[in-house]
Order: C-alpha cells, then sequence, then structure tokens
C-alpha cells in the first residue's frame, strides 16, 4: 500500500486509539448492541447497520464485529492481531453462546456462525465470507439431533469445505492455481460426478448418505491438493476464516474494485461473525433481498426478491433466478412466479413491517437481507440501497414531499454525477416501434445502450481499449457476472446476464455505476466455445451488434439509435432542480458555439454562455466557406491582403455571432476572440495546398514557403490567443466590429444582446491595454455607422497563463471581468501538454503520483492556489470584477465546489454539464 504522509500518521493515530482502548470488538443482538450506524468508520457497514437494528429490538441472529481497527494493526503489524483480541472473541462468543443456548464446538448442541467481511462502504462481492463455521464430524451429530434432517446438515458441511478450503486455504494462503485447477472447481467436480453416477441432474436428489460419502472424497481432495488437512477444531476454522477475510482486503478483485470507486486502501474492512440461521431447512425456510423502494425506478412499493429453502449467497450470486416479493412488485416477466406475500403469509407481514419501521427510522430507501427459518423471520443486514440517477431523483423529491426529509436534504440526496443518468440517452422510441424485441429481462439499470457482443469481460475489455469510436462500443453478455468480470462490466456499455434477479451481482454493480443493464433474461442461451447466442431461433455471434432498453428490459438486434430523454416531462427533475437553484449562490452558464448548442443550453437551465469558440465556424459541417477565407487571410504576405481575407470572413463571423446573441435573448454571450495558432488552419493534403494557391493567385511553391513559415516547434506557447491580435491588430478589429454590428443590429431590431468580448492567453497587462485600443477605436466607428449610441459590451480576459493570475491586480485595471481557463492553466502551470497526457498521466494515476487527471478535476493545490491569488489581487483592484470560470472543470461536481468555496461569480461547461453543475453548486452552497 502506497500511503501519503498525512494518511499515515491518520492511521497511526488510529491504531495508537485503538491499542489505548483496547475495544476491539463489540457484540450485538439479544435486544441490545454496543454499536450504532454511525459508527461505520469503525464497524464497517454491515456491523454497524446490524447493531443498529439489534438496538431497535429487531430478530438479528446474534453476533460480533471485529473492527476496522484490527484490519489496519494486521497490516501495520506483519499480518499479526493485538494481543487482546482473542480473549475479546472468546468472551463474545460466550455471549452468543449464552443468548443461543448453543456452545459452539459442543457435541450435542452446536453453534455455527458465519463470517464475513464489512468494508465501511458496500464493496458487492469482492471480499469473502464463509458460512456453517463450526460443523465438523463430531458437531454434525449433534446437529443431525437436534434438527432430524442429517441430508441438510451434510449438506452444510460439504459447503463449509468447499467454501473453507477455497477461500481460507487457497486464496489467503496466497497459492494461485492454474485456470480451471482451484479446489472449489475441483470439489464442485468430485459433486458432478457423484451426481452422474446416481443418474440425477440436481444437488437435492441426491441422498444423504450420498452427502456423507461426498464430505469424505472432499476430505482426500483438500489434502491431496493443498497438503493439508481440513479443519476439524471450530476454533481453527473461526480464526482461519476470520484471517481470510482480513486477507481479502488485499486480493486482487478487492483492489481493483476500489481503485475504480475511489475507495482509499487504508480504510480496512471489519469482520462480522454471527450465529447462522439457515434458509434451506426445507420448503417453510427461505432467504430474500428486499428494497423499501424500487431501486431501479424509485417507485414507493416493497421490492425484492426471494428463494424458497435456499442460502443468502443463491439469490446475490444469481445462481437461480429468484421469485418476486410480492405482488406489487410483480412484472410481465415474472407475473406468474409465487411471491413470499403469497406463499408465507405470516413471514412476509412480518418483514413487510419492519422495512417500513426501518425506512421511517433512517429516513433513506434501505436494502435489506433476511433469512426465514422454519417460519421464522430473521433480518441479516440493511443498509442505505444504491440506486440510479433516475431514482435517486424520484426517491428524493417524493421523501421530501412525504415529509421524510427536508428540502436540502432531498438535494443533498442525488449526488451530481448520479443525475447524468436522468440525462443518459435512450433508444429511439421511434426505432423501438419500428422493430420487436428478440428477448425481455429484466430492467436492472436504466436508460439505452447499443454494442457489439463481447462474451467475456476479457473480450469486452480488450475491444475498449484496441478500438476507437463506435467499434469500442461494447455489451458484455455473460450467463451470470462475477466479481472476476468487473474490468470488462466497467469497459461495456451495457450489460446484459442470462441469469440472476434485481439484486443479482450484475445488477448491483450496474447500479452502482449508473450503467444500463438487463439481468434474467433467460431467453438467450449463451455458447461460449461458439462464440454466439441463441435467442429463439435467431442466433447472434461475438461481435454483432444488439441494442438494450435498460429502463424497460427490452433487448433488440442490430444497433437502434439513441435519443436525448425528454426532460420537460420529468416532474421530480424539475422539482428538484427548481430548489437546488434556489439554494445555489454560483450562476451557470454555458461553452457554446452555435445557436443549436445554445438552445439546448437553456433547455438544461444555464444563464449566459461563458465561452463562445470564435474558431468553432472554421470545423466540420459548413465549415467550407468559412475556412476557405480564413486561410486565405492566413497565408496573406501583406496587410492590404489580409484585409481583403478578413473584409470577406467578416460576414460569416458577423452572422455566426448575431444567430448566437439572439438565441441567448440578451443574457451574457462571451465571445472569445480567435485563439489558436493559425498554422492549425493550413491544409494537409497536397490538392487542397494546390487549391488555396490558385484561390490566392500564386504558385504552390510560394504558398508552401508561406504555409512553412506558420510552423512552429510548440504552438501550444506560440503565437495564439491575443499574440494574433498584437501580430495583426486587424484580426481583432475584423472581430469586434462583427460583435458590435450584430449586437447593434440586434437592438435596432427591438431585441436584446449582450455580448461580454473575451481576450485569450493573456499574460502582461500591456497587451490587454494593446487590445482595448483598438476595441475603443471600434466600438466608436460601429456606433455612428449604425447609430447605436450605447452598444452594451464588457471587454474582459481569460486567466489562463500563471503569470497572468499572478498579476491579475495589474490586468483587474483593464479588465471588465476575468475567466479562468482553467485548461490552459492547468497545462501552464503543470507543463503538461494537455494534448499530450496519455502517454505518462495513467502512470502517474495508477502509481499514485497525482490522486487523479488534473485536466478533469481541478488540482486545488497548485492550479487553485493560483485562481485563489488571481481573485484576491484582482478583486483588491476592483471589488466588483466579474470572475468566472471555462475550462473543462465548470463541469466537474468537486471542481465546481471549489469554485464556489474561492467565490466566483459562475461556472461555464457544455450544455450537458449544466444541470450537474447546477446540483454540484447547490450542494457546495449547502455543504458545512
Ligand atoms: C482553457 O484554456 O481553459 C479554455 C477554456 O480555452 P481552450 O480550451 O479553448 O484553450
Ligand atoms: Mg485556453
Amino acid at each position: 500500500m502506497v500511503r501519503s504522509k498525512t494518511k499515515r500518521s491518520k492511521v497511526k493515530a488510529k491504531a495508537r486509539r485503538a491499542a489505548k482502548d483496547s475495544k476491539y470488538v463489540y457484540s450485538f443482538g439479544g435486544g441490545k448492541a454496543e454499536g450504532t450506524a454511525k459508527m461505520k468508520e469503525l464497524l464497517g457497514g454491515k456491523g454497524a447497520n446490524l447493531a443498529e437494528m439489534a438496538g431497535l429490538g429487531l430478530p438479528v441472529p446474534p453476533g460480533f464485529t471485529i473492527t476496522t481497527e484490527v484490519c489496519t494493526y494486521y497490516y501495520d503489524h506483519g499480518r499479526k492481531y493485538p494481543k487482546t483480541l482473542q480473549a475479546s472473541v472468546e468472551k463474545n462468543l460466550g455471549r452468543v453462546e449464552s443468548i443461543l443456548g448453543a456452545k459452539f464446538g459442543d457435541a450435542k448442541n452446536p453453534l455455527l456462525v458465519s463470517v464475513r467481511s464489512g468494508a465501511r462502504s458496500s464493496m458487492p462481492g469482492m471480499m469473502e465470507t464463509i458460512l456453517n463455521v463450526g460443523l465438523n464430524d463430531t458437531t454434525r451429530e449433534g446437529l443431525i439431533a437436534k434438527t432430524g434432517n442429517p441430508r441438510f446438515v451434510y449438506d452444510a458441511q460439504r459447503r463449509l469445505i468447499q467454501m473453507y478450503s477455497d477461500v481460507v486455504m487457497e486464496k489467503a494462503a496466497g497459492i494461485e492455481p492454474e485456470d480451471g485447477k482451484g479446489i472449489r472447481q475441483q470439489l464442485e467436480h468430485e459433486l458432478r460426478k457423484l451426481k452422474e453416477a446416481r443418474g440425477v441432474h440436481e444437488d437435492t436428489e441426491l441422498s444423504a448418505d450420498d452427502l456423507r460419502g461426498l464430505i469424505e472424497t472432499y476430505k482426500k481432495k483438500v489434502l491431496d491438493v493443498l497438503g493439508k488437512p481440513f479443519p476439524e477444531d471450530p476454533m481453527d476454522q473461526l480464526w482461519g476464516g476470520i484471517g481470510a477475510v482480513f486477507q481479502s482486503w488485499n486480493g486482487r478483485r478487492a483492489i481493483e474494485y476500489r481503485r475504480i470507486e475511489k475507495i482509499p486502501d487504508e480504510w480496512g474492512t471489519a469482520v462480522n461473525v454471527q450465529s447462522m440461521v439457515f434458509g434451506n431447512m426445507g420448503d417453510t425456510s427461505a432467504t430474500g433481498v428486499g428494497f423499501t423502494r424500487d431501486p431501479s425506478t424509485g417507485r414507493k412499493i416493497f421490492y425484492g426478491e426471494w428463494l424458497p429453502n435456499a442460502q443468502g449467497e443463491d439469490v446475490v450470486a444469481g445462481i437461480r433466478t429468484p421469485l418476486p416479493i410480492n405482488e406489487a412488485g410483480k412484472n410481465d416477466h415474472t407475473r406468474a412466479l409465487a411471491s413470499l406475500e403469497t406463499a408465507m403469509p405470516n413471514a412476509y407481514r412480518h418483514l413487510e413491517k419492519i422495512q417500513q419501521r426501518l425506512e421511517k427510522h433512517y429516513r433513506d430507501m434501505l436494502d435489506i437481507e433476511f433469512t426465514i427459518q422454519e417460519e421464522r423471520l430473521w433480518m441479516l443486514q440493511c443498509r442505505v440501497g444504491k440506486r440510479n440517477g433516475v431514482a435517486a431523483v424520484k426517491m428524493a423529491v417524493d421523501m421530501k414531499k412525504e415529509k421524510l426529509i427536508s428540502k436540502k436534504e432531498a438535494i443533498l440526496r442525488v449526488s451530481p454525477s448520479a443525475l447524468v443518468q436522468v440525462l443518459l440517452p435512450m433508444l429511439d422510441p421511434k426505432a423501438e416501434q419500428a422493430t420487436s424485441p428478440i428477448a425481455k429481462g429484466l430492467p436492472a439499470g436504466p436508460g439505452g445502450a447499443y454494442g457489439r457482443i463481447a462474451l467475456t469481460a476479457d473480450e469486452a475489455a480488450e475491444i475498449v481499449e484496441k478500438s476507437t469510436g463506435e467499434d469500442a462500443k461494447v455489451i458484455l453478455v455473460r450467463e451470470e457476472t462475477s466479481p472476476e468480470d468487473v474490468h470488462g462490466m466497467h469497459a461495456a456499455q451495457a450489460i446484459l446476464t442470462a441469469k440472476g434477479g434485481m439484486t443479482s451481482h450484475a445488477a448491483l454493480v450496474a447500479r452502482g455505476w449508473g450503467k444500463c443493464c438487463i439481468v434474467g433474461c433467460d431467453a438467450i442461451e449463451i455458447d461460449l466455445a461458439a462464440g454466439t447466442i441463441q435467442v429463439g431461433e435467431k442466433e447472434l455471434k461475438r461481435g454483432d451488434w444488439i441494442s438494450l432498453n435498460g429502463t424497460d428490459g427490452k433487448v433488440y438486434a442490430g444497433k437502434l439509435p439513441l435519443v436525448a430523454p425528454n426532460l420537460e416531462a420529468n416532474r421530480e427533475y424539475g422539482s428538484l432542480m427548481g430548489w437546488a437553484d434556489d439554494f445555489r449562490r454560483l450562476g451557470v452558464r454555458a461553452n457554446a458555439d452555435t445557436p443549436e448548442d445554445a438552445k439546448r443550453a437553456r433547455a438544461f437551465g444555464a444563464a449566459g454562455i461563458g465561452l463562445f469558440r470564435t474558431e468553432h465556424m472554421f470545423y466540420g459541417e459548413g465549415s467550407e466557406e468559412p475556412l476557405g477565407k480564413l486561410r486565405r487571410m492566413i497565408v496573406s504576405s501583406t496587410e492590404a491582403e489580409r484585409r481583403a481575407a478578413l473584409d470577406e470572413l467578416f460576414v460569416n463571423v458577423k452572422a455566426d455571432v448575431k444567430a448566437t446573441l439572439e438565441e441567448m435573448e440578451g443574457q451574457p454571450v462571451t465571445i472569445r476572440l480567435l485563439d489558436p495558432p493559425l498554422h492549425e488552419f493550413v491544409p494537409k493534403s497536397e490538392d487542397k495546398l494546390r487549391e488555396l494557391a490558385s484561390d490566392v493567385g500564386i504558385g504552390l511553391d510560394d504558398l508552401k514557403r508561406r504555409a512553412d513559415s506558420l510552423h512552429e516547434t510548440n504552438p501550444m506557447m506560440g503565437h495564439r490567443g491575443v499574440r494574433l491580435g498584437v501580430s495583426y491588430p486587424e484580426v481583432t478589429e475584423m472581430q469586434v466590429r462583427a460583435i458590435l454590428e450584430a449586437t447593434a443590429e440586434l437592438l435596432r431590431a427591438g431585441k436584446k444582446a449582450h455580448p461580454e468580448i473575451m481576450i485569450p492567453v493573456v499574460s502582461t497587462a500591456a497587451e490587454l491595454a494593446h487590445q482595448y485600443a483598438i476595441i475603443e477605436r471600434v466600438y466608436g466607428e460601429v456606433a455612428k455607422k449604425t447609430g447605436v449610441k450605447k452598444i452594451p459590451h464588457l471587454v474582459g480576459t481569460m486567466i489562463e497563463v500563471p503569470r497572468a493570475a499572478l498579476l491579475a491586480g495589474d490586468i483587474a485595471k483593464q479588465a471588465q471581468f476575468f475567466s479562468f481557463g482553467t485548461n490552459d492553466l492547468t497545462q501552464m502551470t503543470f507543463g503538461f501538454s494537455r494534448d499530450d497526457t496519455g502517454s505518462f498521466l495513467p502512470d502517474y494515476i495508477a502509481s499514485k503520483l497525482l490522486p487523479e487527471d488534473p485536466f478533469s478535476s481541478l488540482d486545488e493545490s497548485g492550479v487553485g492556489e493560483l485562481v485563489k491569488i488571481a481573485i484576491e489581487r484582482g478583486r483588491k483592484t476592483k471589488p466588483d470584477l466579474k470572475i468566472g470560470i471555462c475550462g473543462e472543470h465548470g463541469g466537474d461536481p468537486r471542481s465546481v465546489e471549489f469554485c464556489h468555496r474561492a467565490g466566483l461569480d459562475y461556472v461555464s461547461c457544455s450544455p450537458f454539464r449544466v444541470p450537474i453543475a447546477r446540483l454540484a453548486a447547490a450542494h457546495a452552497a449547502l455543504a458545512k
């Protein structure tokens, strides 16, 4: 683990505190608990919530939690435990024994426990769990006598051997077997062999004697393969399990997941030791999971799934497709299945009451796990449930309306990054109507997606890494997913699984990431070897296109177009954004260069344009004509030639600016003067060069010479921005004339227009003064020509060069506003070329030399310091100086929070990110 100095000292302080207090174990159950839900840091999420439920008097199997501090201690002390731990564990085990009247390791009345991980924030399926700890050849006899169910007891023992040998004896011991040779697979192979010999298909068809024999086979195999006997001593089993959970914190999967989710390595996991309850004791037993509201849509219904005669892992692992918990939660797909509500009405009623009570108590949507053992309900877990962005918005607004939470809490309940999912594209409904789905599954993650079929996680990750554009879009299609698949799931546009329910691994992970996902789509049959999926008569191959509607669970063959969602119809979204706007202080504008972008930005709630890049008109569709004129201007060799070309270009610039000003109806539009190095626009191909030469009326060689003379070694720091306006004042002049004339004409037509002229790449006040003189002169000329005496406008500068930030006090004497160009400011502060970071930045991030890409999230300690200096010095000169940001960071929630704290007036970002910035600004204002 690489740790920063502060983190290291925090960890040491934590360890010192722990050593002093020596309270490493917290008990729960029997109507009380030593911990509470607030103690997640110490007890992990699972432990803290088990304690809370036990404290509320809910039926929680008694147990205890070994704290996360023990995990930290373990890694800091060469994988050893604190001295007092053993005694504490034994004491707490004794407490569980006395509550239940059973004894761990007892031949007549044995207590069995589970050993589970529990980090501060949930890491679904990433770490280890061992069930049925305490079973051996002696205790099983006691359990058989107690339950009268030898088959169940043998099955539990063989499951223990299977799990324990895999998790403790192989994985935690650092043994890395060849593919398919792991102990778990070898034992599963023995199970399959036995079934074949008996001529049966299901495990449940094996007799008690078969299973007893299988236990012996398993033990021999463990000894053969791992060179050690399976431990019969229950205490050895318990400590082996505890150690394996701590080890699993640093397993490959867990590390990978933490990297994606940005969970610090230092947090550590707690270990929960809890008495076993069994959902697999026959037809009056069951297990399930539920959500107090539907986590996919946010609907206020108790939503969940259950399986009769099963253990919890069977639901989460997606091995059997579970049944709907109640009638209200049924959909077309599950209509005919039996619900818990009808199959076990008493247990269901009890559960329903508990879920209501828990939601009121926690004042949030919860995800709960339960087991019913011979009709008796036990609560195994509760935690604040993961939800997608669409559901998060609905729940927050509904809960505010139900008076469960306040308006402020509702705003804070939706993370700005989750809001992206509300804005997410969906399959074009028209295209969906014109075709029929090939299959339907459970809608586990909303939105639409298309991509090429990948049948393994590695395949998906590889395609994405090696391809670009549309070719890099894949849909991962799996029987079911497991924690080993996370890299491929992350790389894919969407996930489709044949098995599993709404709480399967795929659904849980996709929900956390806000990814389009369909699970339990049992009409598809995957043939990995042939590289195909069969859906009824239809066969699709790996690499074929498919499209998913994750909101309805529909799967289509081929590539269906995506469209933006109808936000106006989403009332909850409207309410939430309205509340956010009431609380935020920061203004939010958009970076937009066309009337269409401007329109979109306003629809998303932008209050102006913070960056209109004039050069936009020279790229892409419709750019041929203005680009031709610009090129003529660039290769001019005299001012007269240049002015002639500029006069022609003027028409295009004016029309472009005018259309956007008109669209914004008087809202401020910050128009930046031409910024890129001119060489960027010189044609590359011989044909185009020849065309330009004939246009200008010179020979090809002459043109090439002129073009070559523009070449720069380091164009990002070369002849660009204000420097162009200094060398060629007529370029500034033309643009300013176009802006002011467009404005004057709009005013004369009775419309409103408010341009703000912005000068880029400034590093001295003198450059600004030079440009101001031009602007002032042109203003007089335009006022005279148009007869409009007062043309409203501001003139300001970008702060994107470190020197400009340092000399902001001087620069503010001239400027009426500042806008931080943090793309360039980051480039020049770090000295990282913004166009070349791909070759080294990933190494910096992987090695934790930088916490993240400073071009995505503002580097507060370096670039942020310059921003603060510039604000302080600028406002010292001009207290009412208007200050904004228009670099990419303006749409990044963490950077928006910084901008709020730093005292900026507004942020400007791409239109799509405007709602995210609005919500992030409200979060910043509400943060303590
Ligand atoms: C910036 O540098 O942050 C900026 C907004 O300008 P550009 O990205 O066009 O250089
Ligand atoms: Mg810039």
